[in-house]
């Protein structure tokens, strides 16, 4: 195993088979940089940071807090809705 802290990276032998990090130092810094890194993108995001839409690229809104834009989010629902359609269709 290698140590999932990227700035470790030392090789270890993991004592459980979910052990992530070769110490608790490295588990605990590995996760504050990750909780970090979400506090600020949160922040940005309520600061008004530009995010583009990941289908569209178009801007979204501050005050949406998801990937996509609303006009995308809305066809893929329909998309969805059109797919359990289709399969009743089928089975009918
Ligand atoms: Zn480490
Ligand atoms: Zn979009």
């Amino acid at each position: 195993m290698i140590c999932s802290n990227k700035e470790c990276a030392i090789e270890f032998e993991p004592k459980t088979h979910n052990q992530k990090y070769h110490n608790d130092e490295c588990c605990r810094v590995a996760t504050n940089r990750r909780i970090m890194e979400k506090y600020y993108e949160k922040k940005a995001i309520r600061q008004g940071a530009a995010r583009g839409c990941k289908k569209c690229g178009h801007q979204l809104s501050r005050y949406n807090d998801t990937s996509l834009c609303a006009s995308c989010q809305k066809k893929t629902d329909m998309s969805k809705r059109s797919n359990i359609l289709d399969r009743i269709n089928e089975i009918s």
